[in-house]
């Protein structure tokens, strides 16, 4: 099976754990177990150089270039933020903004305003670039549904969806909206992204391992990569009553789309 995943952070020093770090486990992933794509997510402009380095040592790895919501304020202020991103995302192998949008659930967070300052600069340069967006929403499911709601135009990713099917069902109105699975959808509690998974369409479902974190059952609580994504997908096909090598494909295509390649 050739796995496409769309978030992860092989930039994060636990990969370090790895015996030669990440650029030994990706080229070990890429040669033995199928892992055709990896979009690294950015977090911050620091880390927009680490996933931009790793873009260009490798064929198969690309990256979104944005600022988290946790991130935000440290640096600069949107405008100036916004300016240095539009300079990086002319890199080739930039292919989305993000990770951006709004973090409610840590009290050490940057401000509400903070964050949603920062998030509607991103996706105004979204816009503006043509690009779509990687979306982190933790806790603030309102709010990042009613910014995106302004941008209907712009291409958005739901990663790692965890809202409930209702809301995805809302937000699959639009066609250019996106529900991104990680591990999580293996895990024993996970009943309302199981039942989200349900209700989305295969053609606009996305998969992702979010490593190092999240790894799937049976990897649970250890140092995740994008061969476990496997697990997400079988459990995916289960879910959608689909063959795992003709989801694989599907999901592979749906990548392709989003991302322009
Ligand atoms: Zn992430």
């Amino acid at each position: 099976m050739r796995l496409y995943d769309t978030h992860a952070h092989y930039n994060d020093g636990k990969f370090e754990d790895y015996e030669g770090g990440a650029s030994a486990l990706l080229s070990h992933l890429h040669e033995h177990e199928g892992v055709d794509f990896v979009l690294n997510a950015a977090t911050s402009l620091e880390s927009c150089k680490q996933v931009l380095a790793l873009a260009e040592e490798f064929d198969f790895c690309y990256c979104a270039l944005g600022i988290h919501p946790e991130d935000c304020g440290k640096e600069k202020s949107p405008e100036e933020a916004v300016n240095a991103l539009r300079e990086l995302l002319k890199h080739k192998k930039a292919l989305a903004v993000g990770e951006i949008g709004l973090d409610y659930y840590w009290e050490e967070n940057p401000p509400k305003e903070t964050q949603i300052a920062y998030f509607e600069a991103q996706m105004a340069l979204a816009r503006e670039l043509s690009l779509p967006v990687v979306i982190h929403d933790r806790e603030a499911h309102g709010d990042v549904f009613d910014i995106l709601s302004r941008y209907p135009d712009v291409t958005a990713v739901l990663h790692s969806y965890s809202g409930s099917p209702e809301m995805a069902r809302q937000y699959l109105q639009n066609p250019n909206r996106y529900i991104s699975f990680s591990g999580v959808l293996t895990f024993k509690n996970a009943v309302k992204t199981v039942e989200t998974a349900k209700i989305v369409p295969v053609s606009r479902i996305l998969s992702e391992t979010d490593c190092p974190y999240l790894a799937p059952v049976p990897y649970r609580g250890k140092m995740n990569h994008s061969g476990y994504m496997a697990k997400t997908v079988e459990k995916l096909s289960e879910i959608k009553g689909i063959p795992v090598e003709e989801l694989a494909e599907v999901l592979e295509e749906n990548a392709k789309r989003v991302f322009g390649l």
